[in-house]
């Protein structure tokens, strides 16, 4: 693959941290540039709509192709809420304040019906003209009743992943980059970036 420049809309550390470590190995010729410019509302209805608002406004600002992602975590009993609201799910940014929401939504919901999934998609725009392509990773799991680690973001400390009986906080970080939301759809765009 020759050299691509993508600018990668967020400013989410932890999803730029992750992203980059996923990213780098899948394809190495991507240089992964920061972005501070205007931040978009984000006011779409799904994560694709979201994800293409923010990569859109990157590469309108910058003229370089970008990528932006959107995520969460969707609760099967809650009709895949928290879902796109999962960052301000307590109507602040604080994720312990969102996890112990959730916890108490569902406190009462039995293990065999605490089904859950991480949600990732990330959008692609402009970089075969003006194209706009998506992505989309889903890791399926469960809510537990506790939060337990310390390891991750988010949801992780709540989240048990299909397979596992630890919470995703309590993965190294190695092994979740190996199989994430964020992992499975990075992977699509990676195979997309080298084969356009
Ligand atoms: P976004 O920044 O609007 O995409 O919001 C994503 C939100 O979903 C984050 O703030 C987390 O609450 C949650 N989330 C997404 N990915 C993860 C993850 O890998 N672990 C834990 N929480 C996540």
């Amino acid at each position: 693959m020759s050299k691509i420049k993508l600018v990668l809309a967020t400013h989410n550390q932890h999803k730029v941290v992750e992203l980059a470590a996923i990213l780098k190995p899948l394809a190495p010729g991507v240089e992964l540039v920061g972005y501070d410019g205007p931040e978009p509302v984000e006011d779409g209805l799904t994560y694709a709509e979201n994800a293409l608002i923010k990569a859109r406004a990157a590469h309108q600002h910058t003229g370089l192709p970008a990528i932006a992602d959107d995520s969460g975590i969707a609760v099967e009993v809650l009709g895949g809420a928290p879902g796109i609201f999962s960052a301000r799910w307590s109507g602040t940014r604080d994720a312990v304040a969102n996890r112990r929401l959730l916890l108490e939504q569902i406190k009462d919901v039995r293990p065999e019906h605490r089904g859950a999934a991480f949600v990732c998609t990330i959008a692609l725009v402009g970089f075969v003209g003006e194209d706009e392509v998506t992505f989309t990773g889903i890791w399926p799991g469960e809510v537990a009743f506790a939060e337990t680690g310390e390891a991750g973001f988010g949801y992780d400390p709540v989240f048990v992943p299909e397979g596992f009986e630890v919470s995703a906080a309590e993965l190294e970080p190695e092994v979740k980059n190996s199989m994430s939301h964020r992992n499975l759809a990075i992977e699509q765009l990676a195979s997309y970036l080298a084969n356009t």
